[in-house]
């Protein structure tokens, strides 16, 4: 289209008696977004486009209460994401009140700890369908999910090698020129698939452990972690995540680990409850691998 008005210009200058018609050029459809917009918020429109700010929070809009004395922030920022048709009637106080609840019931169950979650960064993104709907790893991985039996499941883990999707890197890639390296960049997605013990599956909730995601080109991109509310009409804020799960993601990010080991109704099981040796290993690592000290690999575990 906007080489029409160049069409006009060479018509002056031939004078346009020539009669060669040059026939208008159809408009590209590709870059015209469906209206109304697909149910599933895919346009082809949007393909090209990678994540893009549509808000930007100070910490400050969050209005979270001050942590208790001692405790240990964990760093988090937060992003929640939104499809880029025509934005929704949603604003900055709806933005913050999400943020803060998610803040709110992670610190409940953190509090165990003597930990609380310390937001770094706070946005609303876009993103494309085709990044919305995130292939959580690749096709075969066991996704921290060793066979049954595996005499040691986080060395299997660790000896897999596992890497970040394309897709999954696009976006964390745009949280880390946003954010510090050892901070964990938690994001709202549409719809997960990955595969656990080689089998597709589902996920609430995603997280990239240092133990499995250690190949040094994915730091510090792995420090990563993947929420799934309820997103509605395209443009809209999705709503609130499960209330424990950024704890449980940022326990697999603490424990450095894929597993779901625990008693009934711990966090890692089904539960919010954390134990004294969880607690433990948890500060042991958010000192090792997410303070200031970048640690692409951190080595076999144990070792
Ligand atoms: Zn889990």
């Amino acid at each position: 289209m906007s080489r029409r008005p160049a069409l006009v210009i060479v018509c002056l200058l031939a004078g346009c008696g020539d009669n060669r018609v040059t026939p208008p050029e159809p408009p590209d459809a590709a870059c015209v977004p469906a209206d109304p917009p697909s149910a599933d918020c895919a346009d082809p429109c949007f393909d090209d486009r990678g994540p893009e700010l549509r808000m930007e929070l100070a910490v400050a809009d969050l209005a979270l209460p001050p942590p208790p004395g001692g405790s240990t922030p964990v760093r988090v920022s937060l992003f929640y994401t939104v499809a880029p048709q025509e934005p929704g009637t949603w604003s900055r106080s709806d933005v913050a009140d999400r943020m803060r609840q998610i803040v709110t019931s992670t610190d409940a169950i953190l509090a165990q700890c003597d930990m609380h979650v310390e937001v770094e960064v706070a946005q609303v993104i876009a993103l494309p369908a085709r990044l919305l709907d995130i292939q959580g790893n690749e096709e075969g991985s066991f996704g921290g999910h060793p066979p049954k039996g595996t005499p040691d499941p986080d060395l299997f883990d660790y000896e897999q090698n596992e890497r970040l999707t394309a897709e999954s890197r696009e976006v964390f890639e745009y949280g880390k020129t946003h954010s510090s390296k050892n901070t964990i960049d938690a994001y709202t997605i549409d719809h997960i698939v990955y595969y656990a013990n080689q089998m597709l599956d589902e996920a609430g909730g995603l997280s990239y452990p240092p133990n499995i995601y250690h190949h040094v080109d994915d730091y510090p991109y792995r420090n990563a972690v993947l929420l799934v509310p309820e997103y509605g009409a395209c443009g809209d804020l999705p709503g609130m995540p499960g209330t424990r799960t950024l704890a449980h993601e940022i326990g697999h990010m603490l424990l450095n680990t894929g597993g779901h080991n625990g008693a009934f109704n711990n966090l890692m099981v089904n539960g919010t409850v954390l134990t004294a040796a969880q607690c433990d290993t948890m500060a042991a690592n958010l000192d090792a691998l997410f303070g200031d000290a970048e640690v692409p690999d951190p080595g076999p575990p144990g070792g």
